[in-house]
């Protein structure tokens, strides 16, 4: 019961999603003592903290103001940018893509302005991430650290992917550079088999040249999906898309190590005892060898 209280009301310290009347958002930092200034009026944090999430509280001008915690997509959509962040529906499709789950272990990238570990982090994975850039990588680390606070299963190292992989037995690879097919080799080595690749690339041209690639690699079951993601206008009688929308981000591609096939069929006592005696039955096929 003090749990729920203790989740349901808001602390100092915390960030929560400020929205005013015309539905623009703010993302905010609760400071004892401090202000919140919009030309929609000024906000009190101490009115908010202690406040349950979803109330609405009264700025200085009498406007209304909705106070919630932001989800990981609000976050990722404000969160301090230097690099493109993937965006959450092409997040949310590489989470299902890559399978990732609790205690999987996943090298990651370049890890950019951290969205993508974020999600990854969120889903329980144990993530170890490559950057080119001593900044973007300690951007990185403090967005998730505002995120997840401390951040036992995150390092962010300054390394070149293309150089090579030093992690060894990884269940996942994620890459969002512009040359992911410079990084197979390595990966064939990092990664135990069956693990799954994931690349995102915005264009088509990079996408073909990696599925080129992958033909040509150890890694086999290849496929690329596009994610269109329309929001609707839905008020009274006016129902229907809206008229803008993200019309492009990235193609996702994955693929799956996998053990040369040597042509050999593995050995089946059984089977082979059976046909000795002649005992399958007419007509029966042995089944799959
Ligand atoms: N997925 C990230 C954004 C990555 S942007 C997010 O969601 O926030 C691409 C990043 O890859 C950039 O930060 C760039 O510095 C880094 N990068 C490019 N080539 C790289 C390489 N060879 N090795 C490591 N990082 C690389």
């Amino acid at each position: 019961m003090a749990d729920e209280v203790e989740r349901a009301t808001l602390r100092d310290g915390e960030r929560v999603l400020l929205v005013d009347a015309k539905e623009r958002q703010y993302l905010i930092t609760l400071r004892a003592g401090a202000t919140f200034h919009t030309h929609m009026g000024i906000v009190g944090h101490d009115d908010l903290i202690g406040a349950p999430e979803g109330s609405t509280v009264t700025g200085s001008t009498g406007r209304r103001f909705l106070v919630v915690r932001p989800t990981l997509s609000d976050v990722v959509l404000k969160m301090p940018r230097g690099a493109q962040v993937i965006y959450p529906k092409d997040l949310a499709a590489i989470m299902v893509l890559a399978d990732i789950a609790p205690g999987v272990s996943v090298l990651e990238a370049g890890v950019g302005s951290g969205a993508l570990s974020m999600a990854l982090l969120r889903a329980g994975a144990e993530v170890v991430g490559y950057e080119l850039r001593e900044d973007f990588a300690e951007r990185a680390r403090a967005n998730v650290e505002a995120l997840v606070g401390d951040r036992p299963r995150y390092r962010v190292e300054i390394r070149d992917v293309y150089d090579g992989i030093e992690e060894r037995g990884l269940d996942r690879i994620v890459l969002d550079l512009p040359e992911p097919w410079r990084v197979l080799t390595h990966a064939e080595t990092a990664m135990r088999p069956g693990g799954i690749l994931c690349c995102y690339l915005p264009t088509i041209n990079q996408t073909s040249e990696l599925r080129n690639a992958l033909a040509h690699s150890a890694f086999g079951m290849a496929a690329t999906v596009e994610v269109l993601h329309r929001t609707w206008h839905v008020e009274a009688r006016s129902v229907r898309p809206d008229h803008r929308m993200v019309g492009h981000t990235g193609f996702l591609t994955t693929a799956r190590l996998l053990v040369p096939d040597t042509g050999a069929a593995p050995y089946n006592a059984k089977k082979y005892a059976a046909d000795r005696e002649g005992d399958t039955e007419p007509g029966r096929s042995p089944g799959p060898i």
